[in-house]
């Protein structure tokens, strides 16, 4: 059974589409159009899924807002003042990620 296409790195749609020309094959968003990167035909689909699913994020907005909401409980105007609320957002966020 083949991988199917994760959602778009950079909209977030879930209805990328795989395309071919003569002699390569690449991952394609029908919401914004992005597409790549190619694959020579001669890997296949799963190539071709494999090099567009490298460039899909692991994590969803839902998430990343998730986290956000979890670790930082200031008001825009006091982030801006006191950094320590969205760093550790984007530790959380970087956790998510697998990052540290
Ligand atoms: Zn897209």
């Amino acid at each position: 059974m083949s991988e199917a296409l994760k959602p778009c790195p950079f909209c977030g749609a879930d209805i990328a589409q795989l395309r071919e020309g003569s002699d390569l094959m690449w991952g394609y968003c029908l919401e914004c159009r992005a597409d790549g990167p190619p694959s020579l035909k001669t890997g296949g689909n799963s190539s071709a899924i494999a090099a567009w699913n490298r460039r899909a994020p692991s994590v969803t907005r839902g998430q990343i807002a998730a986290a956000i909401h979890a670790h930082c409980t200031l008001s825009r105007a006091d982030i801006a003042q006191d950094v320590d609320g969205a760093r550790e957002a984007a530790d959380a966020i970087l956790a998510l990620f697998g990052g540290e």
